[in-house]
């Protein structure tokens, strides 16, 4: 394999000096990058790579000297040539080193507040109750009973015996990070990430905490008196804050929430914040001429005044029948739709006085048929 002549591909002159050999490089590695060179990819590359050889070999005073004397760089005498692979054990991106090292260093170099063993709030407990809509109403008290994970008093939640029975980790001697350097293509990055063997306390546990075994947290069950407040939705979430479970490394406990779920309503009624929505039928003669009917109220049977004259379809308020707002104050109402019922058939009688009715008021009505069909 014929040697290469590194003046020829980068095209400047022996005697050419360190800044046309820069120059030089620049320019042919912008021509020949082989991302603009789609069609060829190939030739592009082999060209590309040729250039970083020739480069890196020309752009070091040491390593020009050698290659003007022996014509060959970093082989041992009697080598005939190289080809490919990278002659030098360094980069071939020497000079790009730099540019990357930094800027992947800046990526991956974390503040010394984030390195330290940071302090976690517990995880959020959930617990679903079940109420009565009278509990909507009045509001009640609820004794609940739950299990969490409490911060071991023994050790004070270190996991260590007496809380005191540490030692400095040995593999990253107390800092809480191992630095990992690594050549790549780019160049050699360095890199920090959390002790794997310390989780970032940069102290282990020499005698774990007889206790807690060394969890640092124990599992307790808890009982407390809760108020649910009338007017709750279905659904509704109370806080209470610190009644989750511990926290990491002393961090603060997360919190309890109780989820309040209503039990059946009372049949035929819906909910709408504070007010109750139900539909009711009635008699067409009820409707005509007035009635006091019961309908279903959220405390049982209600009530409903309807005055003569009634039309389908018309809406009642029963004031102070609804719920109680969450806030305070006034209950809602309960929004009653009356429609009124046609009779889907007569008896001999109702048709007497029906047809008797029509009569007195002119209303031309179809003539009585005899036989099966009367309409
Ligand atoms: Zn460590
Ligand atoms: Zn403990």
């Amino acid at each position: 394999m014929a040697k290469k002549d590194y003046y020829e591909i980068l095209g400047v002159p022996k005697n050419a000096s360190a800044e046309d050999i820069k120059r030089a490089y620049k320019e042919l590695v912008k021509k020949w990058h082989p991302d603009l060179h789609s069609s060829d990819k190939a030739k592009a590359e082999e060209k590309f790579k040729e250039l970083r050889e020739a480069y890196e070999v020309l752009s070091d005073s040491q390593k020009r000297a050698q290659y003007d004397k022996f014509g060959y760089v970093g082989q041992p005498s009697g080598t005939e040539g190289w080809s490919g692979g990278n002659p030098f054990g360094g980069s071939p991106f020497s000079d790009l080193e730099d540019l990357f090292g930094t800027f992947f260093g800046q990526n991956t170099r974390t503040s010394q507040k984030d390195r330290k063993y940071r302090k976690v709030k517990g995880e959020d407990i959930y617990v679903t109750i079940w109420i009565n809509v009278k509990d909507v109403l009045y509001g009640m008290d609820k004794e609940i009973e739950y299990t969490r994970y409490e911060t071991c008093s023994a050790c004070h939640g270190t996991g260590a015996k007496n809380g005191t029975a540490f030692k400095t980790c040995p593999k990253c001697h107390g800092a809480g990070v191992v630095t990992t350097r690594q050549r790549t293509f780019f160049g050699i990055m360095t890199s920090q990430s959390t002790c794997d063997m310390c989780g970032g306390s940069g102290r282990i546990i020499s005698e774990k905490c007889p206790v807690c075994g060394g969890r640092g947290k124990v599992t307790k069950k808890r009982k407390m008196k809760l108020r649910i407040p009338a007017g709750v939705e279905d659904g509704g979430r109370i806080r209470i804050p610190n009644g989750g479970h511990a926290g990491e490394n002393e961090g603060p406990y997360g919190d309890l929430f109780i989820i309040v779920r209503i039990k059946e309503m009372p049949s035929g009624i819906k909910r709408d914040g504070k007010n109750a929505y139900s539909e009711t039928v009635i008699d067409f003669s009820q409707a005509a001429l007035g009635a006091l009917i019961e309908i279903n109220g959220l405390e049982g049977k209600e009530e409903l005044n309807i005055p003569a004259g009634t039309q389908p379809g018309t809406i009642f308020k029963l004031k102070g029948s609804g719920f109680p707002p969450v806030s305070g104050g006034q209950r809602g109402d309960h929004v009653v739709k009356v429609n009124v019922e046609i009779p889907h058939s007569l008896n001999a009688e109702q048709e007497e006085l029906l047809r008797k009715y029509a009569e007195i008021t002119h209303a031309n009505v179809r003539e009585k048929k005899h036989g099966f069909f009367r309409r």
